[in-house]
């Protein structure tokens, strides 16, 4: 048995589950040499809001310099993206043999081969919650949801992401029209856009509290779906 809670981490709120660890759902399934890394398959995108939460402390910058240094990463004028793992070949040979009959309902299964470059296999994202995207930070997989004891509860964790999502978006737009009125972007002015970031007070979202959700999670390792 599991438990999936809230977390906030330097006002960047996120959805966490114990059960995250021994992962076992299809979503986390990697068939590439990057084991144990859950559903860290994503190639994440960091959003101007997640940028500014760097530039404020000393630790964010370190991130933001990990982030920037790595090869995959592109700077794009209002956000940055860095792209990771991919086995191509084993996708193509795995595709060629017919031996992904068993996710045939997964659409894109290229997910199989594919690791986030910031995840440490066994140990997790090696980036703080604080600094995490949204997408990063909240998303739950099916199985999971459908292995919680209270779905009345879970509903609330998928609406309370949505209007936070909304407010994530609503922000962007923001520091990114704040950032085009000074003529500026990531792209041809990185440090001064790094600068208007950080003089920019950073917003404050009141997450609600939301009462942790217990999961049917069976010895064996399997799910036990349903409420
Ligand atoms: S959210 Fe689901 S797929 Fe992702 S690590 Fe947790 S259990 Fe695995
Ligand atoms: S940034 Fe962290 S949480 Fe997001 S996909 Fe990468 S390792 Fe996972």
């Amino acid at each position: 048995m599991g438990k999936i809670f809230v977390e906030i981490d330097g006002n960047n709120p996120r959805y966490v589950c114990t059960d995250c660890a021994n992962c076992t759902s299809t979503f986390g399934t990697s068939l590439c040499s990057v084991k144990d890394r859950g559903c860290c398959f994503y190639f994440p995108e960091f959003s101007l809001l997640d940028i500014q939460r760097m530039v404020k402390t000393l630790e964010g910058l370190i991130v933001l310099d990990t982030i920037l240094k790595h090869p995959g990463t592109v700077v794009q004028p209002y956000s940055i993206q860095t792209k990771g793992f991919f086995d191509k070949s084993l996708y193509d040979d795995y595709l060629k043999k017919g031996k992904l009959q068993d996710f045939k309902d997964i659409r894109d299964l290229t997910i199989f081969f594919r690791a986030c470059p910031f995840v440490k296999s066994g140990h997790g994202c090696t980036i703080p919650p604080r600094y995490r995207n949204v997408i990063c930070n909240t998303f739950i997989c099916e199985e999971l949801l459908s292995a919680s004891d209270n779905l009345e509860t879970i509903k609330l964790y998928m609406e309370e992401r949505s209007r936070y999502a909304r407010w994530v978006e609503w922000e962007n737009a923001a520091l990114k029209h704040i950032l085009m009125e000074n003529n500026v972007n990531l792209v041809s002015y990185f440090n001064a856009s790094v600068r208007i970031l950080q003089e920019i007070p950073l917003s404050e979202y009141q997450f609600p509290e939301l009462d942790p959700v217990m999961t049917m999670y069976d010895d064996d390792g399997s799910w036990s779906r349903g409420a």
